[in-house]
């Protein structure tokens, strides 16, 4: 299939949403580059299915603009947009085979039948759904339903591809799979992709940059190198980074009333340090040890490659934390005092 070229950079400005009086999304101000991959990244109830169906026409905004390439599409109707939705629930159609399903958007514009059948096989060949075609969706597993979903979004070619969290209803392993299809499919197709998700996991692997938010706003925009290593705010400290960055008590790692934040791999245990942590629990994970304790009133995880000179559970012992592994925080905003 050839893909044409075109630009498809996506621009939100001043976005709002509100429903009835509350504000799912304020004031969102984002460029999505042409071919990027973006992943919207937060907690449940944060905005960001709200900010991606403004984007495709589901929702309108309440104020600002959605612009896609050179057209501000705010009174532009979903099937006349050159974007592509793809839901956590299929949304396949039950009595239709494999094939029609990915045909059914070629159907709807009148495309002649041989050519959307070839679209539709191909499509389905690309995504490993060849022998299915003929199946209905119920005879299919969860992760071939959801490559149907995907075949169906490709035969449209798209300019932009809007995905809501489209692999929470798959097991671990298959997620995983399905993680590397997804990003070969967005180098192969040239697409935007526009991905929600509250999986740090598949933000970090799969974005080429993430728009972390929180509460109807983006906290921080950026490569996911940039997101780990220099969070914006405590918010995307903690939410970006499995275990999430500790937050030390006040004055403990170093004078002054600002909060430090260091990661588990950035704790050591040095017998003159100046942290003092009672260790609760060990867990020996194989390639890792994750030591928990508290320090103060805080819970902190140290982790550590090596299982030699590990504490014990009841002991008490000494961190330190590298000057360059610290990250420093503004105690009343948050926001991030070094960036
Ligand atoms: P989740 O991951 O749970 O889907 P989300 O980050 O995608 O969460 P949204 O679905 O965008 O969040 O919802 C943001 C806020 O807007 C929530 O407080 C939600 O209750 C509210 N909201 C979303 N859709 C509607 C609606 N149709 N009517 C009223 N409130 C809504």
């Amino acid at each position: 299939m050839a893909y044409p070229s075109r630009v498809a950079q996506v621009r939100l400005k001043n976005l709002t949403k509100q429903f009835d009086g509350v504000t799912a999304v304020e004031d969102i101000n984002l460029d999505i580059a042409d071919r990027e991959f973006m992943v919207l990244l937060g907690p449940s109830g944060c905005g960001k299915s709200t900010l991606l169906r403004m984007i495709a026409g589901l929702e309108d905004p309440t104020e600002g603009e959605v612009w896609i390439g050179d057209l501000m599409v705010n009174d532009t109707l979903p099937k006349q947009r050159d974007v592509a939705m793809v839901f956590q629930s299929y949304a396949l159609y039950p009595h239709k085979t494999v094939q029609e399903n990915i045909e059914f958007p070629l159907k709807v514009r009148n495309v002649p039948k041989p050519e959307r059948a070839a679209a539709a096989l191909e499509a389905a060949s690309s995504l490993g759904l060849a022998e299915y075609v003929g199946r209905k969706p119920g005879a299919l597993s969860g992760g071939q339903r959801q490559r149907v979903a995907l075949a169906r979004a490709i035969v449209r070619n798209p300019a932009v591809f809007c995905m809501d969290e489209p692999l929470s209803n798959l097991d671990a392993k298959l997620r995983g799979e399905t993680r590397a299809e997804l990003i070969a499919l967005h180098q192969r197709l040239n697409s935007t992709f526009v991905y929600v998700t509250h999986d740090q996991v598949e933000a970090m692997t799969m974005g080429t940059r993430i728009a972390v938010m929180s509460r109807g706003h983006l906290e921080q925009v950026g490569t996911p190198q940039d997101v780990y290593d220099k969070p914006a705010s405590v918010f995307v400290a903690q939410f970006v980074g499995m275990p999430p960055m500790n937050i030390l008590p006040p004055g403990s790692l170093e004078p002054g009333p600002h909060v430090v934040g260091v990661r588990p791999e950035h704790l050591h245990f040095r017998g003159d340090g100046p942290l003092t942590m009672m260790v609760q629990l060990v867990e020996k994970l194989g390639h890792e040890t994750l030591i928990t304790g508290v320090i103060g009133d805080k819970r902190v995880v140290v982790r550590q490659d090596s299982e030699e000179s590990l504490p014990a559970v009841g002991d008490r012992v000494q961190l330190d934390a590298p000057e360059a592994t610290r990250h420093r925080f503004d105690a009343i905003t948050e926001r991030r005092i070094d960036a």
